[in-house]
């Protein structure tokens, strides 16, 4: 609850606050529907100055482990989707660095013990060969929700006959309709924003909340996530799991910005916008009812334009951990000539997986040129010119890459040559490749004495 004052009649009133929760089961996988579902009511709830709850729904506790958590956790903070409130850990050294976790269901037994002994009290639950059934209303339901609009309960046949469902099973195992409703009424949760897939259980958990004598939370079922061809998504379809997109070398904020777009379009169809503006502009009306078609091509060009824009030490930052994935180390080497030699690759490629082949050389203290290119660029005759060009170089005070072009195309109008003539061979001698950044930006960035060096190594 927040008291506000009116800016008019300056009355004090009170609203009640948006809270929100994501309220994943570990898999050991975040798929990207889990993913999107959480980006969507973080968005709320920081559109609405609310609160964004992790429950994890682990009662399932065959299935759950640590390290599916830790996927769970890293996934979201990965997109930079923090949450704002749960039990401290006191775990300084842990992923939740000292401050509140996660709730867990696992460790909330006792609350739902309580809520259960209420419904029995009250006569709407009771038990049944060990098991603990909850009496459920015969008559029909209608969902309210902001998205798919009034949805009513259809009883299958065997709920006709039957439309009583286990609460707890005869192991002492709450089911997830109990725990997930009994959290959402005991976490204050206003506005549940959930897959479709989950809109056939809304009628019990409406019923759940009625039998508490509760107001139930306000529903928002987002449409699913499908592949391109339009089937639906599962676990081992390209794409589904969300940590890939890290792996490929994405900007955890392009990916953002992709998944936003996946079920939601803001007015004025502006696809490419920052966090902060989407923040903004977020809200449940301009959520799409029709399911969305997942678009490789679509997310790599969100990519692209994140890319060009992108502030240098986000680039710089982002390139370095996809290097190291790669393999690369950096080590030794001053930020300055990393951000320098990283720069000189910008708009060179698509994703980060992309970037190793574009600037390994600027980290490799002795440079490998294959045989073919070696022979290739470095022949009788071109030797002569390459040493030529050594000697104007080692004269030059200022090693800028404006300078080292000016004086190769001196010394290639010296020699009675085109500028690539040089140009291929020197480009072979620094970096072992024939392709790459700019040459004369690449010359700089490794400085006069190592450009010397690479060519006294590569024409010995
Ligand atoms: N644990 C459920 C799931 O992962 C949560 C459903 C909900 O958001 O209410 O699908």
């Amino acid at each position: 609850m927040k008291t506000v004052c009116h800016p008019k009649t300056r009355q004090f009133f009170h609203i009640m606050s948006v809270r929100v929760r994501f309220a994943p089961s570990p898999t050991g996988f975040l798929h990207i529907g889990g993913a999107r579902t959480a980006l969507f009511n973080w968005l709320y709830a920081r559109h609405m100055g609310g609160t964004f709850v992790l429950r994890i729904e682990d009662t399932d506790t065959a299935r759950n482990t640590q390290a599916a958590v830790e996927v769970i956790i890293n996934g979201l903070r990965w997109l930079g989707l923090e949450w704002d409130e749960g039990p401290t850990t006191g775990d300084p050294d842990g992923p939740r660095k000292g401050g509140h976790g996660p709730y867990f269901q696992s460790r909330r037994g006792e609350i739902y013990k309580k809520r259960v002994q209420e419904l029995v009290d009250k006569g709407l639950a009771y038990s049944s060969e060990g098991a603990v059934k909850f009496r459920m209303t015969r008559e029909p339901i209608t969902i309210p929700d902001l998205v798919v609009g009034n949805v009513t309960r259809v009883l299958t046949d065997r709920e006709e006959i039957d439309p009583d469902f286990v609460l707890v099973r005869s192991d002492g195992q709450p089911v997830f309709h109990l725990v997930n409703v009994i959290d959402d009424l005991e976490m204050g949760i206003t506005h549940v924003i959930r897959g479709e897939d989950h809109l056939a259980n809304t009628a019990k958990h409406l019923a759940l909340f009625r039998a508490f004598g509760a107001e139930p939370p306000k529903y928002a079922h987002i449409p699913l996530i499908l592949n391109s061809d339009g089937s639906k998504m599962s676990k081992r379809d390209q794409g589904a799991s969300l940590m890939t997109y890290n792996d490929e070398g994405y900007a955890p904020e392009a990916v953002l910005n992709y998944l936003v777009l996946l079920g939601w379009s803001p007015k004025g169809n502006r696809e490419v916008m920052p966090a902060k503006e989407i923040v903004e502009m977020f809200d449940l009306p301009q959520i799409l009812r029709h399911n969305a078609r997942f678009d490789m091509n679509k997310l790599q060009w969100v990519n692209w334009e994140y890319l060009k824009t992108m502030a240098p030490e986000r680039f710089v930052e982002l390139g370095t951990a996809a290097l190291q994935r790669a393999g690369v180390s950096l080590e030794g080497y001053t930020p300055a000539y990393i951000l320098a030699a990283l720069s000189t690759a910008k708009e060179k490629f698509k994703t980060f997986a992309d970037l190793k082949p574009f600037v390994d050389f600027y980290f490799q203290k002795e440079v490998e040129i294959p045989a073919e290119l070696a022979a290739k660029q470095f022949t009788a005759e071109s030797r002569p010119r390459l040493a030529r060009l050594r000697a104007a170089y080692a004269e030059l005070a200022a090693f800028d890459h404006a300078s080292v072009e000016k004086t190769l195309k001196s010394v290639a109008t010296e020699l009675g040559v085109k500028a690539g003539v040089l140009v291929h061979p020197v480009r072979v001698a620094c970096t072992g490749k024939e392709i790459g950044p700019s040459l004369y930006h690449l010359m700089e960035v490794l400085g006069k004495t190592e450009v010397l060096r690479r060519i006294d190594r590569a024409n010995a």
